[in-house]
């Protein structure tokens, strides 16, 4: 990521973006999320430009929370979706908007990641003291350590802590606000250019508790960390609570103002180590289990072995591992596993290197076939199908020419590769035994959307 520039709302959009058209299908994609744009960033509230109320309809509706998500993982705190169309906000009729138009805030003011609470937060030695700290902030707010200061490394469980706190406030009525120190700059980098510090400032000061993930951010930002300091100082004055996340502990920070690192110091200074073995173990057995996988104990072990510390990274293993085992149709035994693994560290992300190649393969392993078999001329019904499929998918997931895909197909024409692909696009509305083979293999090229591709 990008530390010295502030990302447009546009720029994280477009990553979004990119996000949900891997989550959703492509004609799906090209009818509702092609001509939209990121117009603003404010406020937790980001404004989305659609092209009709049609489109603002259908996308209220039915991928509020599939485009919010999007942009939790990307603000790394939470935001609220504004459809607007040509400069006015959509008036979405349905249940949960007020009578501005605007969906109803929330106490809150933010969306926290309803995943990321106490009860799916694994203990261990490497984060015990920092859940503790943490819970003990949740309940006794401004009391117990003000500020509570939670570093580590990537992965450990930082930013889930940090909404644990925030969601175990808010359902005391505590206002929270939960904001990222990427985006507490951004918002006051907009209040001063429209004018509206004033109002910036009076948000902030009104509020019971206060959540900045990644504040490391920050280092180097001199107007913003002053506007940060005083909003500090006004609530710790006031014994609210503050809660702040970053990779490294203050003195480490180079960049850090020494008046903000002097009052970082004031409380709590918890840090998060990478997880031993046997809680990544339990860390899996917890996924696993929320997931409603039946998997078992030896292929954790596998899994919570060959993982390292980063629990995201971890996540990410289970989750390849569930695929390719419903992949071949098979439940996920350590042999699966272990190939699985092995495909990973040979391939690296698979994301980064959906090629025809590999949607060949995924498919010919998921009709049992060889690859040879695929591309080659038998045409028995069973192979055929899978010929056919393989187009269809390698047309969706890359940007491969019809003849080009004609050609990775055994030399045929791009007719032929029409055909099929109209075919698929036809029997897949009546045949679920197509569907749930498409599911599978997506879910294999997509590991990382983990359940989300199983709706
Ligand atoms: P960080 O903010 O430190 O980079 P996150 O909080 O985003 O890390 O955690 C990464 C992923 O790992 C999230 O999906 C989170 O739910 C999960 N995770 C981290 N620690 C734990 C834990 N102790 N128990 C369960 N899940 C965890
Ligand atoms: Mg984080």
């Amino acid at each position: 990521m990008e530390a010295t520039r502030t990302r447009t709302p546009q720029e994280i959009w477009e990553t979004a973006l990119g996000e949900l058209q891997v989550q959703v299908s492509k004609p799906n994609y090209r009818t509702w999320f092609k001509k939209t744009v990121g117009l603003s960033y404010r406020d937790n509230q980001f404004i989305i430009g659609v092209p009709n109320t049609f489109a603002a309809e259908y996308l209220e509706k039915n991928q509020r929370s599939l485009i919010e998500k999007a942009l939790i993982g990307l603000t790394s705190s939470g935001v609220q979706v504004v459809f607007q169309v040509n400069g006015k906000p959509h008036r979405y009729q349905g249940t949960g908007a007020s009578e501005t138009g605007f969906p109803a805030p929330s106490p809150t003011y933010t969306r926290l990641n309803p995943k990321y609470v106490f009860d799916s937060f694994v203990e261990g030695n490497s984060n015990r003291l920092a859940r503790g700290a943490s819970m003990a902030v949740a309940q006794n707010p401004g009391h117990s350590y003000n500020p509570l200061f939670i570093y580590g490394g990537a992965g450990l469980g930082k930013t889930h802590l940090l909404h644990a706190i925030g969601q175990a406030a808010a359902a005391n009525h505590i206002n929270v606000i939960c904001t990222s120190a990427e985006q507490f700059t951004n918002e006051f980098v907009s209040a001063l250019r429209e004018k509206s510090t004033e109002e910036f400032r009076n948000k902030y000061r009104s509020i019971g508790m206060l959540l900045v993930d990644d504040i490391h951010f920050i280092g180097g930002k001199e107007q913003t960390s002053e506007s940060f300091f005083h909003t500090f100082n006004e609530l710790h004055n006031t014994n609210r609570q503050i809660v702040i996340t970053s990779d490294c502990p203050p003195k480490s920070m180079p960049l850090l103002e020494e008046r903000l690192r002097s009052r970082f110091e004031w409380g709590l200074i918890v840090d998060i180590q990478p997880p031993a073995f046997e809680t990544r173990l339990a860390i899996l057995h917890a996924k696993a289990r929320q997931r409603g996988v039946n998997i078992d104990s030896d292929v954790l072990e596998l899994i919570a072995r060959e993982a390292s510390g980063n629990i995201r990274v971890l996540e990410g293993s289970l989750n390849r591992v569930i695929a390719y085992a419903g992949l071949l149709g098979e439940a996920p035994t350590v042999d699966i596993a272990a190939r699985a693994l092995e495909d990973i560290a040979n391939k690296g992300p698979i994301e980064d290197t959906i090629t025809p190649d590999l949607i060949v393969e995924a498919v010919a392993k998921s009709f049992q076939l060889d690859k040879e078999e695929l591309v080659g001329r038998k045409r028995d019904k069973n192979t055929a199908l899978a010929r056919r499929l393989a187009m269809f998918l390698i047309r969706q997931e890359t940007n491969y020419s019809l003849s080009q895909i004609g050609q990775e197909l055994g030399n045929r024409d791009a007719a032929s590769v029409t055909t099929a692909c109209k075919k698929i696009s036809v029997d897949i509305t009546a045949s679920p035994y197509l569907k749930r083979k498409i599911r599978v293999i997506q879910r294999y090229l997509h590991p990382e959307s983990g359940s989300k591709a199983s709706r």
